[in-house]
């Protein structure tokens, strides 16, 4: 009998929110698998978004932390620190960003404080543009540019945000256009914000949301809003947390689908680059990234001992183009689940690309968000020994499939029919 449920509620503060109705303890992993508590081995569908980009317990990774564990931890700054020196250096060669310069946080929030803190400097302006339904982390200012309400515990951001439309495709005023005629109606929607606003510093998006459902804005959208917003000199601050290093199988960055108009300005990063962990950071050209006019410092941003992990996990991904793999094994599994789901009224869409693919439920018959059968299907899913997330603002009706990049088409196959399965039963 594991009691740590009844002391987690007892001493964890209640908006911690967890999975399941009796939330599972993980006590170890390999590869794309976890074990609880009790031994049980679950499939991970959702870990690879969360902290273990590559693969559990990665040999790679395990050896660079406990080398470097037993070398030395030191500040990130103040003295010179090799591998954080080195995966900036690799993290600019990959970024796409031109005359690139690094900083590393601990987290995406941090990250993206950091980026507001570039922005809002470099154009002395504290107005930022953010997409409706977005989620950008839990500090002050990052829950003061998250549009998802149940994301959202405060409202008293000293930022004045402006949300616009784009994120999402399957509702909303503009849900049923086209691609053509979406793209064109949201960048109306953005030209008249603007029209109303003093000039913003920059506009804060995912290129496909993540905590928002894994929605899926047409190619080329900011792209069209690039080109508004670079003649009036707003920067572009993409979050790059969830949809960074391959994930999303076609390109290594999500900005790399809407690059007609050239990369962002700022480019935020965490989650999985250093496997479990903790790394953040911001990728910016150095005019933006060198405006800060005072000292701004992470103690713990850049420790050797990430660092390290980051180093061997980036290798790991490139060496073994698990961008290449997350294609080719994400695009098998959107494709078997579109099949198994096609005769199931209740399942709306199964959409994404690469290894993060959204499944949105309705009631069936009807267009109402269904998010009952969503958590019914979380817990099916886990009865059959698959691990899978949900996420969406509009209720939380969409399964969020996110496995390590480095899935198997063997271990695809069986994730698909325990979800076939977890869906026909939660009806
Ligand atoms: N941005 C996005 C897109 C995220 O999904 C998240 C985490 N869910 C964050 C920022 C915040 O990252 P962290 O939890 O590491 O602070």
């Amino acid at each position: 009998m594991n009691d740590l449920y009844s002391r987690h509620r007892r001493i964890m503060p209640d908006w911690l929110a967890l999975y399941y109705d009796d939330p599972i303890e993980i006590t170890h992993g390999e590869g794309r698998h976890v074990w609880d508590f009790n031994g049980r081995r679950y499939l991970d569908f959702f870990g690879g978004i969360l902290t273990t980009m590559t693969a559990h317990a990665l040999p790679e990774v395990t050896k660079a932390v406990s080398e470097q564990a037993g070398r030395i931890i030191h500040s990130s700054t103040l003295y010179l620190n090799r591998p954080m020196v080195e995966l900036a250096e690799r993290i600019a060669q990959v970024s796409g960003i031109p005359d690139a310069r690094v900083f590393f946080t601990t987290s995406g929030t941090e990250a993206n404080d950091t980026a507001l803190l570039l922005a809002t400097a470099h154009r002395r302006s504290n107005t930022i543009l953010a997409m409706r339904n977005s989620y950008h982390g839990r500090s002050f200012s990052a829950v003061g540019i998250t549009g998802n309400r149940g994301w959202s515990p405060t409202s008293l951001s000293p930022l004045q945000t402006l949300y616009v439309h784009g994120g999402v495709r399957t509702r909303g005023p503009f849900a049923g256009l086209d691609d053509r005629d979406f793209i064109d109606a949201c960048v109306a929607d953005l030209k008249d914000v603007l029209g109303h606003t003093r000039p913003p510093a920059a506009l804060i998006a995912e290129p496909v949301q993540g905590v928002g459902g894994f929605t899926s804005p047409p190619d080329g959208l900011y792209a069209a809003f690039r080109d508004v917003l670079k003649a009036q000199g707003i920067l572009w601050i993409a979050d790059e947390v969830q949809t960074g290093w391959g994930r999303t199988g076609d390109h290594f960055w999500g900005w790399q689908a809407h690059a007609r108009s050239g990369p962002p300005d700022i480019v935020t990063f965490a989650k999985g680059i250093g496997n479990g962990m903790s790394i953040g950071g911001v990728i910016a050209r150095a005019e933006i990234m060198n405006c800060l006019d005072a000292n701004s410092i992470s103690t713990f941003g850049g420790t050797q001992i990430t660092m390290a992990a980051g180093l061997a996990n980036l290798g790991y991904l490139l060496e073994h183009d698990l961008q290449g793999n997350a294609r080719r094994v994400g695009g098998l599994l959107i494709e078997r689940l579109r099949a198994v789901t096609a005769q199931l009224p209740g399942v709306r869409e199964v959409r994404g690309r690469g290894l993060m693919i959204g499944v949105e439920l309705v009631k069936p018959g009807t267009d109402e968000a269904d998010p009952r059968t969503a958590a019914a299907v979380l817990e099916a899913a886990r009865q059959g020994g698959l691990l899978i997330g949900k996420g969406g603002g509009h209720d939380t009706s969409a399964l969020r499939i996110a496995p390590p990049l480095s899935l198997t088409v063997a271990e695809a196959e069986e994730g698909a029919a325990i979800l076939e399965e977890a869906l026909r039963s939660s009806y």
